[in-house]
Parts: C-alpha cells; structure tokens; sequence
C-alpha cells in the first residue's frame, strides 16, 4: 500500500449559476450536477488515478449516496475494506458556482462525524503498511489527533491538510505532521494575520514556521504555491491557465502531491507535479470528474 486517507467522503451537489439569489429570492440556475466528493474522497482518487495504492478510512451514510461513494471508490481502484457504513445520512456539500468559476460550498458532514478515534484504532494494522497518511478536517479532531498518534508511532509520515479551517486544531499536534498544507485563507485563519499578499502569506507562515511545522505547504490558487522549512522558502509560480472550475483545486493538488512523494520524488518536484497536475484539473468542470488519470497528465 503507498497512501491511506483517514478522511471523509461527501456527495457534492452543484449548481451553476448567472449569480447568487438574493434573500427571499428564488431564482432559475442553468445547470445543475452530482458527484463524488469530500475531500478525503477527492484525494485518495486523486492520488489513485495517477497510480497509487490507496486505503479509504471512512464513513459513508446509510442510504443511496453511501453506496454510490462505495462503488465510486472501487472504480477508481481505491481499497474499500475499512470503508463502513454508518447511521447518519451522507455527508452533502451543496456547491454554487458562478461564471468567474468562484465557487461557494455548504457542508453537512453526516456519517463523516462518525469516523471516531476506535473506528480508527481498529484500522491500525492496515495503517502501519501505508507509506504515508493523509488527513484533512472534514472528520472529528480527535480522531485527526488519534491518527497522527498512530502513524507516530509507526514512523509514518503525515499529510495534514488543514481544510476547511478549523482555529481549534492544535499547533502540538500539526508539527508532529511531516507536511502541513494549507491554502492561504486557512493559513490567515489559522495565524490570525492578513494573508492578502505574498509578504504578508510569507510573514503568517513563518510564524508556524518558528512554532515547529516541518514543511509547510500553502497553496495560493493561481499564484501557485509556497513551500517553508525552518531553512529555505520557495514559491512556484502557478500555471498561466483559463480556469473553468476551481472547486477541488487544492485536493488534486494534495493527492498528487502525495502519489510522487511516496514514488520517493524529492518535495520540490513533487510540489510542481502537483501545481501543473491542479491547473490541469481547474480547466474541466466537476470535482473528481476533472481530475487527469496517469494517461491522461500532461506532466510538464
Ligand atoms: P479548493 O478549496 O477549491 O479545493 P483550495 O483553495 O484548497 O481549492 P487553491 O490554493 O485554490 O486550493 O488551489 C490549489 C492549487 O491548484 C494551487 O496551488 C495551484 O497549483 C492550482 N490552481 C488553482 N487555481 C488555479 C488557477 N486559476 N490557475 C492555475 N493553477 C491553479
């Protein structure tokens, strides 16, 4: 096994549309799709479209999504064996995309609260064969605390990837997480610093920088990313790129990035493979539907 995901899984329900309704309004939207998504879900089929042999740690809903997230996850080659399903409904995340391809998300987690720390506990076994685990904040954090404990103890390196933004997440806990990745709004929320420009992103980072994060990661939209050790910073410019649908950006990115760093790339390659393969995503329409297979990536 190369990855396991300990995340959630989400049925994303999107509406694209000429402009958001006012309050009390109700208003026609041209188009309207379903997919696979949550972001654990997104970059665990990231991760396994480009090739990587992935372990899914989730909880579905006990209803139709559910199944459909299940079988989702098997046609993208994903293992499904701790997969469960639980007592809530899905997880649903309405999604609202305007013609600027700007995107705006509500979230119900579902049976996503489910995944406790014992659902985890009882996958330890499988979890000690992965060579890294990523995490993200769709599911409670002590089970994200109880996970980083366990690859801990394992030596396993962990990807915590900070979405959507959570200010309770404890820094003890980030820096003992190989890679820390945030986009910039999260880094904003997490620091409590402006984050408008690229001094200002770099001046927030560096902040967590001194408190112990090891690689620090920040993604930047298409201004690309920045990458932060207690030694060096670096930004790689994003693609110059026509984007039509943003929404799962930073998951293709995340998942990418993961499938190199366990084929042993170095960080900085790895990060451009992720940066190119992310703008490749952002120029098809959907979630997981726009992210490239191995075939399919054009590399750079
Ligand atoms: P989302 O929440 O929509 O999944 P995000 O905010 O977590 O996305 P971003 O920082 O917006 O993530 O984007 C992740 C990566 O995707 C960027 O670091 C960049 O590599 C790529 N990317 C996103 N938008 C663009 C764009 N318009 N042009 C080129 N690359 C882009």
């Amino acid at each position: 096994m190369d990855i396991a995901v300990v995340g959630s899984n989400m049925v994303d329900l999107i509406t694209y549309l000429e402009r958001m309704p006012e309050e009390g309004e109700t208003l026609e939207a041209p188009e309207f799709e379903m997919g696979c998504g949550g972001k654990g879900a997104n970059q665990a089929v990231a991760a396994a479209r480009l090739g990587s042999d992935v372990l899914m740690v989730t909880k579905v809903g006990n209803d139709l999504f559910g199944q459909n997230t299940i079988e989702n996850f098997k046609k993208n080659g994903i293992r499904t064996e701790a997969v469960e399903v639980g007592t809530k409904t899905s997880g649903v995340a309405p999604i609202f995309v305007d013609p600027h391809a700007k995107n705006r998300i509500l979230i119900i987690q579902g049976a996503n609260s489910e995944l406790t720390p014992n659902v985890v506990e009882g996958y330890k076994e499988k979890l000690k064969e992965a060579k890294l685990i990523i995490l993200q904040l769709e599911i409670p954090l002590e089970t994200i605390y109880k996970t980083i404990d366990i690859a801990n103890a394992f030596d396993i390196p962990v990807l915590l990837n900070p979405a959507p933004a959570n200010p309770a997440l404890d820094i003890n806990y980030v820096t003992k997480c190989t890679y820390f990745a945030p986009n910039e709004s999260e880094l904003g929320i997490l620091t409590n610093m402006p984050v408008v420009t690229l001094e200002e992103i770099k001046e927030a980072a560096q902040t967590l920088i001194d408190q112990g994060v090891q690689n620090l990661i920040v993604t930047l939209g298409d201004k690309g990313v920045l990458w932060m050790t207690a030694t060096q910073s670096h930004v790689i410019e994003g693609e110059k790129i026509q984007a039509v649908d943003t929404t799962g950006a930073g998951d293709s990115f995340i998942g990418c990035f993961a499938h190199y760093i366990t084929k042993g790339t170095s960080i900085e390659e790895a990060l451009k493979k992720a940066n190119f393969y992310a703008a490749q995503a952002v120029q098809k329409r959907g979630t997981q539907l726009s992210y490239p297979t191995k075939e399919a990536f054009l590399h750079y």
